[in-house]
């Protein structure tokens, strides 16, 4: 059986717990999407919750292990990462759409 190594620190891991972002990749899906992440950096404490939790690993770690950065191209809008933050530094804003016409 294949053993995993155990990464001695933060950096040693993948940029995403899931991988490669895009496991459901149908490239640019911000035509379709209803919400979108807005990150307050002041409010985020980088306990990488969201990171954890977001399906489709488009919430990366800065390379200094400071920060998260969310691909918003990529990001479904699903709400996810706002629902497990700690501090609500992730607030879903409904993007505008043909109800607000
Ligand atoms: S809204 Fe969903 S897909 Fe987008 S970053 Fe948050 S958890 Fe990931
Ligand atoms: S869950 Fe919230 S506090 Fe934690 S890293 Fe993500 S945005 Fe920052």
């Amino acid at each position: 059986m294949k053993t995993k190594e155990k990464p001695e620190k933060l950096s040693d891991l993948t940029k995403t717990p899931s991988g490669k972002a895009g496991s459901f990749k149908l490239t640019d899906v911000s035509g379709w999407k209803t919400f979108k992440p807005v990150l307050d950096e002041d409010k985020c404490i980088n306990c990488l919750q969201c990171w954890v939790y977001c399906p489709h690993g488009v919430i990366e770690r800065t390379s200094d292990d400071q920060a998260i950065s969310i691909d918003l191209q990529e990001c479904k809008g699903c709400g996810i990462c706002a629902d497990v933050c700690p501090t609500d530094a992730i607030e879903m804003n409904k993007i505008r759409g043909v109800d607000d016409e």
